[in-house]
């Protein structure tokens, strides 16, 4: 089982050895601008690296928006993304479902996801999975709520789509824990990563505020239940810098009979 953190883009290798985490995640770029990514100089010992490595695309990546002036540009940044995550070897690339403004019909929304891999498919298409993770607040996101997810689903589906489960943004969302792996996994078949997160927001509040495992609002076994029956590796997104990190990654290696990965 592959256990790690979301982590600073400086080193990330450095970072995982620093949490004993053989799996990590990064932004290539500044997760709240717009600029594409660039080249990494140290592309070629990410690729041969064992640890496996994630990219999260940047929070201002919302393509099922109605508004062009977000949705064209965000278009390309995932897929500059998608092609920066190849180029260092990267299982996926994060990026979050989305949502249309007040008013705005989601289905319309949807189909702004579809164009979003048809664009893809015909510029040569992603080269990494793409996972998309639900999300914890807003009344119009594509992928807060599992109704959402469903009808989201049913106009992608047919593209090779991953799926990421953040269990801070489904409490928060207002999904219950219990049993929601199998509610998920009906509807896309698949999780491809678990963002395990405590919650500091309680349950439906919409809050996207994450917490250290033992911390937050989400009894931690619960947590532990969805990794269990997910099968998939699990990135912690906690705050406490190294040391709050890997106390995460420690408790959860724990409850899952999980070993570390070789010094
Ligand atoms: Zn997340």
């Amino acid at each position: 089982m592959r256990i790690g953190a979301h982590v600073d883009s400086t080193d990330p290798l450095a970072e995982a050895a620093a949490r004993s985490a053989d799996t990590v995640q990064f932004f290539l770029s500044d997760p709240q601008g717009w600029k594409a990514p660039k080249p990494r100089e140290d592309a070629e010992r990410l690729r041969a690296a064992e640890v496996d490595l994630y990219v999260h695309a940047p929070y201002v990546i919302n393509v099922a928006t109605l508004n062009n002036r977000i949705r064209i540009p965000s278009r390309k940044l995932l897929l500059g993304h998608a092609n920066a995550a190849t180029a260092i070897g990267a299982k996926g690339v994060i990026v979050h479902g989305g949502h249309v403004n007040a008013g705005d019909d989601l289905a319309v929304g949807f189909d702004n996801w579809r164009k979003t891999f048809a664009y893809a498919a015909d510029s040569g298409g992603f080269g990494v999975p793409v996972l998309i993770e639900n999300t914890a607040g807003g009344d119009n996101a594509c992928a807060r709520r599992l109704d959402a997810l469903a009808r989201l689903w049913d106009a992608i589906g047919d593209y090779e789509v991953g799926f990421c489960l953040d269990t801070c943004h489904a409490y928060a969302g207002g999904e219950e824990l219990l049993g929601l792996v199998d509610r998920v996994k009906a509807i896309t078949g698949r999780i491809d990563l678990v963002h395990a997160n405590n919650s500091k927001g309680a349950f439906n509040s919409g809050q996207d505020r994450h917490d250290n495992l033992g911390g937050g609002t989400i009894d931690p076994e619960l947590v532990v239940a969805v990794i269990r029956a997910a099968g998939a590796p699990v990135v912690v997104e906690t705050p406490g810098g190294v040391a709050g990190q890997a106390a995460d990654i420690d408790f959860l290696r724990e409850q899952l009979g999980a070993e570390s990965p070789a010094a």
